[in-house]
């Protein structure tokens, strides 16, 4: 059984900031600011994009309650919600799990953005690659 999931079963404990039937968010137990919370499907799948568009979007529904309660419980200035999908992306627990970080001016918290440029047309020729992808709603 994975680490989350010995957490929804109780046999890991956690501190909750918000349980239902389907869902469960807990304080982060390594936060990038205090505060940082995860909100996780009950049911397991390892990366969001195993989530149906309808499980996606009941896990928003309630990221969208919590960063609310983060934002103003904390009286934070600004919130990150992130989610790692995949080794690659520095996913560590292979059970989706969306990340919400309360930001404060000057926390000195800084993301390691960088800003690539495309060339001539492969912009066009990224989006066209993404456009084809796109599936119908299979749920
Ligand atoms: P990620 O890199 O997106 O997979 O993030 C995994 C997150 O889970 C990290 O921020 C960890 O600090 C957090 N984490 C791992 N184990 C626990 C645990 N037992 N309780 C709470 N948070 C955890």
């Amino acid at each position: 059984m994975c680490v989350f999931c010995k957490i929804v079963s109780g046999e890991i404990p956690s501190v909750k900031v918000y349980e239902d039937e389907g869902f469960l968010a807990f304080m982060d137990i390594g936060p990038v600011n205090k505060g940082h919370v995860l909100v996780i499907p009950k049911k397991h799948a390892e990366t969001f994009v195993d989530l149906t568009e309808e499980e996606a979007a009941e896990l928003f529904k309630r990221v969208n309650r919590i960063a609310k309660a983060v934002k103003l419980g904390l009286g934070a200035d600004g919130l990150n919600i992130i989610i790692n999908v995949g080794k690659a992306s520095g996913q560590e627990v292979f059970h989706v799990h969306t990340h919400i970080i309360p930001r404060f001016e000057n926390d000195g918290m800084k993301f390691g953005w960088r800003k690539l440029s495309y060339n001539d047309n492969e912009m066009e020729e990224y989006a066209e690659r993404i456009r084809k992808a796109i599936t119908p709603n299979d749920d």
